[in-house]
């Protein structure tokens, strides 16, 4: 179904004031939420239930790809843990040596996993870039 859209949506996207902000930000934004429209679904209260092991392969991954997700199977009474894979030492070099990035996320996952709820979370402490 998504795939006999595209062609449609890229010529939309693709109108000259499509770029930069302004009315092009505005046509992303209806796509992005047309495109979650296509793919999201209300997850039945049974579902929320189960019990969930979240894998993170950087601290914040947890957050920004399922934190919804979690608060939502938390609030139903599951049972949620977090595994961060790495350290996420790799990113944002430019702003700060590896080390102290690593010693932030961790504290900021610690903070986000109080903030959702979760029952257990573990720190594998994998170099970041090292698992591929
Ligand atoms: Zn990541």
């Amino acid at each position: 179904m998504l795939v006999s859209f595209l062609p449609q949506w890229r010529e939309f996207l693709t109108l000259p004031e499509s770029e930069g902000s302004g009315p092009g930000k505005r046509k992303l934004s209806v796509f992005c939420r047309y495109l979650l429209a296509l793919c999201c679904r209300e997850v039945p209260k049974s579902e929320l239930r189960r019990s969930a092991l979240v894998f993170s392969p950087h601290p914040d991954d947890e957050s920004l790809g399922c934190g919804g997700t979690i608060i939502k199977k938390r609030q139903a009474g599951a049972t949620v843990k977090l595994v961060h894979m790495t350290d996420g030492a790799a990113s944002h070099r430019h702003l700060m040596p590896p080390r102290e990035l690593a010693t932030r996320r961790k504290a900021e996952a610690l903070s986000a996993a109080r903030t959702l709820d979760v029952d257990q979370i573990y720190f594998l402490d994998f170099a970041d870039g090292a698992l591929g």
